[in-house]
């Protein structure tokens, strides 16, 4: 047999061929509109801090002083001796937020997605899932032994024909509610109809929605007027507008029960740092009380669209701080995003396997901790490296 570096070395290469290399960059400073690399500072539109909470000093002051209440480890998983006052206010302050009977912590949105996808169906059950779900997702229905099916992107017709199949068992429709490379919304009223005609249930990921839409920062579901029955499982993620790091699933007790009894991701895992969960609990009342932090961020989306479109750019249909630019060639993308980082503007280059083949694109987001002048900055850098 080949020597195991050999090998890996020629499957590296193969991939660097195919403009499929991914590098990471050091950062030298905190999240903000504005990040160090390499010395040098960069405005940066890569990150998920929709709402600019990362660095925000009221979450920082609160994760100060839960480090000098609690420590930093967790020191257990949630069942053994890990679950502090911390968690429990956070889990119930979240299900108060998302208008659910209950909340449960999870250590990332990956981690829930399995977890709860995983604790829900077995062999002889049957997942239907959005073709461009997360990944986390789409792990988590394999991984499940349950029969496993995609259906074309937001699209309920080609939900419809699908489930058409799967009359035993338990049935689950998993889709993103807003698409995290795309930044669009999934068709959550039609899926909700026809989950119920089909007697299947609905979970919606909401990892991009949840601080982002509804007036309240309630997410996708506050966004469409959809309740717990409704869609009956929501993740959500605490790592992107929130600033913080971690995920929760939010429903009914039988559901919360049932992870807590079942979900391996949950049972075989230590517990987050509380002094997180005081942090996120901070962040969960300016993601509330700061509506104008959402109000800001859509006018700068509103004023990156008008801009992009008047310099002929494909932005993409989408009303979120997710403003893709379809470019298409992988090598043209990482050709793209290295000549907006000359300009001193940091757009990552997203490629397959992350987005299908053939659509590569430069993946650029808002966030509250932006002004006017930066997406200006950024329109005149399009405009010269789409010119160039
Ligand atoms: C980021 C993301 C996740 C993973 O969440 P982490 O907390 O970062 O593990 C899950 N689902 C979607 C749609 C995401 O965008």
């Amino acid at each position: 047999m080949t020597p195991l570096h050999e090998q890996l070395a020629a499957g590296l290469l193969a991939r660097a061929e195919q403009g499929l290399y991914r590098r990471r960059e050091v950062l030298e400073s905190p999240q903000g509109a504005l990040v160090r690399r390499g010395g040098r500072e960069f405005l940066n539109f890569c990150s998920n801090d929709y709402l600019g909470l990362a660095n925000h000093p009221d979450v920082v002051q609160a994760f100060k002083r839960g480090v000098d209440h609690w420590g930093v480890g967790g020191g257990a998983s949630h069942l053994v001796c890990g679950h502090t006052r911390a968690h429990h206010a956070l889990e119930e302050e979240l299900a108060a937020f998302v208008g659910r009977e209950r909340a449960l912590l999870f250590s990332t949105g990956y981690m829930a997605n399995l977890g709860v996808i995983t604790a829900l169906l077995g062999r002889g059950d049957s997942v239907l899932e959005d073709r461009f779900n997360h990944a986390s997702l789409v792990d988590g229905g394999r991984l499940s032994g349950a029969r496993f099916s995609r259906y074309a992107h937001a699209d309920p017709e080609a939900l419809s024909a699908k489930s058409s199949g799967c009359d035993a068992g338990r049935t689950l429709v998993v889709s993103d509610g807003v698409f995290s490379m795309d930044g669009d919304l999934a068709p959550l009223p039609d899926l909700v109809r026809l989950a119920r005609a089909g007697g299947a249930w609905l979970m919606v990921d909401d990892a991009h929605g949840l601080g982002v839409l509804g007036a309240s920062g309630g997410g996708v579901l506050a966004h469409f007027g959809l309740s717990q029955d409704d869609v009956p499982v929501l993740v959500g993620t605490l790592g992107k507008a929130f600033g913080t790091f971690g995920a929760f699933v939010a429903g009914g007790d039988a559901l919360i029960e049932t992870l807590i009894q079942q979900a391996r991701t949950y049972l075989y895992t230590t517990s987050l740092p509380p002094a997180l969960a005081e942090a996120t609990r901070a962040a969960l009342q300016r993601v509330r009380g700061d509506g104008w932090r959402r109000e800001k961020l859509h006018a700068l989306v509103a004023r990156f669209r008008a801009g992009a479109e008047a310099l002929g750019l494909s932005v993409m249909p989408s009303a979120t701080p997710i403003q893709p630019v379809l470019v298409g060639g992988n090598e043209t993308a990482v050709q793209m995003s290295a000549k907006l980082a000359e300009l001193g503007v940091w757009v990552t280059a997203i490629r397959p396997p992350t987005v299908p083949a053939g659509t590569a694109r430069l993946r650029i987001t808002l966030s509250a901790a932006h002004e006017e002048q930066h997406v200006d900055r950024l329109l005149e850098a399009l405009a010269e490296v789409c010119a160039s």
